[in-house]
Order: structure tokens, then C-alpha cells, then sequence
């Protein structure tokens, strides 16, 4: 038992993090949703670090369409919940800490000082689909275009915010609809930017307002790649396999591309010398 603990450390306190979401919410709201909801998410992303931790090829794919299809399709489409990030503004400008204010506190405001962009690599319905696309390893150089998210991140906020501030009526109406059809967008160029960039997470590189949350908390993620170089011997296949061109080989915080990490697992994979892991 306590050598399974041992070497399962990450998937364990991962499951226990989003239990204590769970119960808390709980406990403080009288609403089953939550205990259901962040103890559905949490065993999802636990068992698939579980299946990453032993090599299994399609770990993370069985996360993010576990996590990925509950939120789009069951949160999303069938609750109707704006789980985008007008969502977020929407609400928190209704002043309700519940549902999509929730989520982004959880996943992408505090959580990544935790498990940095966990939710990148293993929660996102859009990155879901993008990792399925043929550019796994980027083609080419990396462009200097991450300027485009903030635009986009105050596109987001002014919508909303021009909402209230003219007083539209049917604004629920209004947030589920800016959910789809702000889905099929980012699906559409996402799929378009990962074709003409040859990279799937183009569009996560330069176009995604999340990152805006995501990038700051998760530059002091408690859970990150690190080198062992006493058994590194230089081959480099770890940088020209990540997705996120992060240099996973400098330790330092401040290591290039570094809050760009999804902690996807794919360097540690290649690895042929086992010197990367997700241990301090
Ligand atoms: S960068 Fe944005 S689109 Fe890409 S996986 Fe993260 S949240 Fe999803
Ligand atoms: S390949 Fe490694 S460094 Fe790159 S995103 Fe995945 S886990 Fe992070
Ligand atoms: S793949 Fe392994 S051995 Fe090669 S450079 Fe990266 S850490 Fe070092």
C-alpha cells in the first residue's frame, strides 16, 4: 500500500484536491450538483495520470473526452450552462459565485498554482478535438502572435460588459447561444490555425482569452516537469517532441515557453533515459 501510494503520489493528491472541492461545495451549498460534479472530473483526471504514469498511450485522450464531452455536451448544451469565458463574466457581473465563476476559480484561476495548465492537457473540449488532429509535434518555428489572446480576452469582456451596461433583456438566452456559437468558432479556426501552422495548439498558442487566467498561476505550479541531468545525455527529443515548444530541460521558472505547459506527458514518454518527471 504505501509503495502504491508512493508512486502514485500525483494521481492520489489530484483526486484528493478535487474531493475537497467536492465536499466543501457540498457542505456549504446543500447542492448534490457539486459533490457529483468535481468528484466525476476529479476520478477522470486521476485514473488517466494513473494510465499516463504507466505509459498508456491513449491516457489522456480518455480524460479529456471524459471531462471534455461532460462539460460541452452535459454542462453546455444540455444544462445550459456558458461554461466560455463570457460565462465567467456573465456571472461574476451577476454577482453569482456558482457554475461558471466556479469553474474558472477551480481550473483556471487558483488551480494552476497546483497543477498548472492540468486543464490544458486533459479537460479542455477544445483541446480535445485539436489533439486529434495530424500536427502532434509542431511543425516550424514558433510564431510571435500570443499578442492575439488578449484582444480577444477584452472582445470577451466588452461583449458582456455592453450587455449590462445596455440593459439587454434575455440575457440567458443570449449567453447559451454565444456558447455554441462561440464553440463552433473556436473549433473552426482552431482547426484552420492547426493546418496552416502545422501545429494542433496553434490556436491554444495565439487566439485562446484562457490563457490570460492560465499563464500567470501556472508560472508557479506546484506540479511541473523537471530534468534529472544526471541521467539526461543531451539527445533533445524531448523539446522537438512538445506540443508546446516548452524547453522542459532548464529547471528555472522563468524557462522558455514554461507557463505554456500542459503537462501532456508526451516528453516524458520519449524520453529514452527516464531523467523526466513530474516529481519536485
Ligand atoms: S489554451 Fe485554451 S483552447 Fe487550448 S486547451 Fe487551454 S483552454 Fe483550451
Ligand atoms: S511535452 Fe512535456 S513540457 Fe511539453 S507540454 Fe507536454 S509535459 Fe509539458
Ligand atoms: S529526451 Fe531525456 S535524455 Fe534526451 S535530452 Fe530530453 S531529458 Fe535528456
Amino acid at each position: 500500500m504505501k509503495k502504491f501510494i508512493k508512486e502514485n503520489k500525483i494521481p492520489i493528491t489530484m483526486w484528493l484536491l478535487f474531493e475537497t472541492v467536492a465536499v466543501t461545495l457540498f457542505l456549504t451549498t446543500s447542492n448534490i450538483f457539486y459533490l457529483f460534479n468535481f468528484t466525476y472530473i476529479g476520478t477522470c483526471i486521476a485514473v488517466g495520470l494513473l494510465l499516463l504514469s504507466h505509459k498508456k498511450k491513449y491516457a489522456r485522450n480518455f480524460v479529456q473526452l471524459g471531462v471534455g464531452l461532460y462539460m460541452l455536451v452535459y454542462l453546455g448544451i444540455i444544462c445550459r450552462e456558458n461554461m466560455q469565458i463570457e460565462g465567467f463574466w456573465y456571472y461574476l457581473f451577476l454577482g453569482v459565485f456558482e457554475a461558471a465563476t466556479i469553474h474558472y476559480f477551480v481550473a483556471k484561476i487558483a488551480g494552476p498554482l497546483f497543477f498548472g495548465r492540468g486543464w490544458c492537457g486533459y479537460a479542455c473540449w477544445t483541446g480535445m478535438i485539436l489533439d486529434l488532429l495530424p500536427y502532434k509535434t509542431p511543425k516550424g518555428e514558433r510564431k510571435n502572435l500570443g499578442w492575439i489572446r488578449y484582444i480577444v480576452f477584452l472582445l470577451s469582456l466588452s461583449f458582456v460588459a455592453g450587455l449590462f451596461i445596455f440593459k439587454v433583456d434575455n440575457l440567458e438566452n443570449i449567453m447559451f447561444w454565444s456558447f455554441i456559437i462561440g464553440n463552433v468558432i473556436y473549433y473552426a479556426l482552431g482547426i484552420l490555425l492547426a493546418f496552416i501552422f502545422k501545429d494542433n495548439r496553434a490556436f491554444c498558442k495565439y487566439i485562446c482569452p484562457i490563457t490570460v487566467f492560465l499563464k500567470p498561476a501556472s508560472y508557479y505550479s506546484y506540479i511541473r516537469v523537471t530534468c534529472d541531468h544526471s541521467k539526461c545525455i543531451n539527445c533533445n527529443k524531448c523539446v522537438r517532441n512538445c506540443p508546446m515548444n516548452v524547453d522542459m530541460l532548464d529547471d528555472s521558472r522563468k524557462r522558455k515557453y514554461g507557463t505554456e505547459c500542459i503537462l501532456c506527458g508526451k516528453c516524458m514518454n520519449e524520453c529514452p533515459k527516464n531523467a523526466l518527471s513530474l516529481d519536485k
